[in-house]
């Protein structure tokens, strides 16, 4: 059975597509990033639709791809009465996101010392696979982080009290439960809090290239010309680790609670039952200490740029999660209900009738932050009340991959990357040569088209575009 485009950049998987779907799949896609999307990416839009519980549809933001059981740009809600909550819908990197610090620096004035500062920026935020940090955080302090997050951090002297503000969740989100965090996941996550990671994960410089909407780009800081910074990362090993260990908890939990899924990789249980309970306050600690580990990172920037810009204190625009599940109010049939929204390489894009946007951009709506490649523009757009309407207030989370790591390591060599970038005036910094093969910018799909089909959605709203000048890659 064929999908169906029932509308501008939005194709229908009908109900027919696969036994057991309880509700048909929506993919938000232009018909020339249908092109890109795989059949598998297809397969599992309509194997999520048959989970207990699930409301409105199984949704694939633009930049879908594969992903573990659920796609990468996976958004479903599931009734808190007779739905379930799945570390497939979730990801391995439990709250990873990104996060946005804006200047008062004008990029002519920050380009004569790119290198210099992308080489301190290297140095004072540890990355690379397995990397371990400069913090040192004791097994009270790794407790902390995921009982509070980014409350915790500034306590502890990383940031400050109004950057929560400008956190989704203000950088800590409730319900964590530390005695479901296993042994090996404190002991992967407590020498890691305070690094970057490696691969898709980065630390970029960037220079505001265009205002598409200048009277929220007002509101968010942003002017043309303006220096930025980017933060990717989320809950390194801990997370990884969490989920690991509670999706073979959920496995068991599928057949001990008879739930019929068609792969084994949606493993999950139903809300209400010990194993839904433990899962979620596992995963609030690692999405909190994913906070607190981007409040650290962003706290070594800042001391970066002030050792070179004195006096440029950074301010935090916004930071979003693209890997959380969340318990939120949305409106179904009429009648509002609290859903456990499943974001899985998917962003909270809530406007300006939800309560939980910051003070600061009261009427806006929430700062949507989609990053492009390493390469490619990076865009901030504004959430808008659509949103609530189509995707429970969700936006795609970046560009997507269109090229495996395998793939674009026989196709590209790091060198030949690095050369390019710097042709391109963008400097690079990496722990080894092969991870830029395979983050390449032609590994993703273009981030304008994408951001495209969220902007004419009525999803977000385009408010900036910003370009690579630096990038601290892991
Ligand atoms: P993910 O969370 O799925 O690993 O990645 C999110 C998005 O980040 C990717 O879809 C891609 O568009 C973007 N991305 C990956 N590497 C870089 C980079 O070095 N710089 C920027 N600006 N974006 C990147
Ligand atoms: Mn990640
Ligand atoms: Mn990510």
């Amino acid at each position: 059975m064929e999908i169906e485009k029932i509308d501008d950049n939005i194709y229908e998987v009908p109900i027919g597509y696969r036994p057991g779907m309880r509700v048909p799949g929506r993919i938000f896609v232009s018909a020339a990033l249908r092109e890109m999307v795989e059949p598998g990416t297809v397969d599992q839009v309509a194997n999520v639709a048959t989970l207990p519980g699930i409301v409105g549809h199984s949704m694939a933001m633009p930049d879908a791809h594969l992903g573990y059981g659920f796609p990468i740009g996976g958004v479903a809600a599931f009734k808190e009465q007779g739905g379930i909550i799945s570390p497939g819908g979730v990801g391995f990197d439990i709250n990873c996101g990104v996060r946005l610090l804006r200047s008062d620096l004008q990029a002519r004035d920050v380009q004569p010392l790119i290198n210099t500062l992308l080489d301190a920026l290297f140095q004072a935020v540890p990355s690379g696979l397995g990397s371990t940090g400069r913090l040192h955080a004791t097994d009270r302090q790794l407790t902390e982080s995921f009982l509070r997050g980014a409350e915790w951090a500034v306590e502890e002297g990383y940031g400050v009290e109004s950057d929560l503000d400008f956190c989704e969740e203000n950088g800590s989100m409730p319900g964590a439960d530390p005695s479901q965090v296993g042994v090996k996941a404190r002991k992967r996550g407590r020498p890691q809090l305070g690094t970057l990671g490696s691969g898709n994960h980065f630390l970029e410089i960037q220079r505001v290239e265009e205002i598409y909407n200048p009277e929220i780009a007002k509101r968010f800081g942003l002017f043309k010309g303006q220096i930025t910074v980017m933060i990717h990362c989320g809950s390194r090993g801990a997370g990884h680790q969490i989920c690991t260990d509670h999706l073979d908890v959920l496995s068991k939990a599928v057949r001990k609670y008879n739930i019929d899924i068609p792969d084994k990789q949606l493993a999950c249980a139903p809300l209400g039952t010990p194993e839904a309970d433990h899962y979620f306050g596992a995963m609030v600690c690692a999405a909190n200490y994913a906070w607190a580990n981007r409040h650290i990172i962003a706290h070594w920037t800042r001391e970066v740029f002030d050792r070179y810009f004195p006096g440029s204190q950074l301010q935090l625009l916004y930071d979003v999660a693209h890997n959380v599940a969340k318990i939120e109010e949305h409106r179904v049939e009429g009648k509002k209900e609290r859903l456990y929204v499943h974001r899985k390489g998917a962003t909270r894009a809530f406007g300006p009738s939800r309560t939980e946007i910051p003070a600061a951009y009261e009427g806006l709506g929430q700062p949507v932050l989609i990053p492009g490649s390493m390469g490619t523009a990076s865009y901030v757009l504004c959430g808008q009340d659509k949103a609530l309407d189509l995707t429970f207030g969700s936006a795609c989370h970046g560009s997507g991959r269109v090229m495996s790591r395998s793939q674009a390591l026989r196709q590209f060599t790091g060198k030949e990357v690095k050369a390019a970038l710097n042709r391109d005036g963008i400097a690079v910094r990496s722990t080894s040569p092969g991870m830029l093969a395979e983050e390449a910018p032609q590994v993703y799909k273009p981030s304008g088209d994408v951001v495209d089909v969220v902007h004419n959605l009525g999803i977000a709203t385009r408010v900036a575009r910003l370009v690579p000048l630096g990038v601290s890659k892991g």
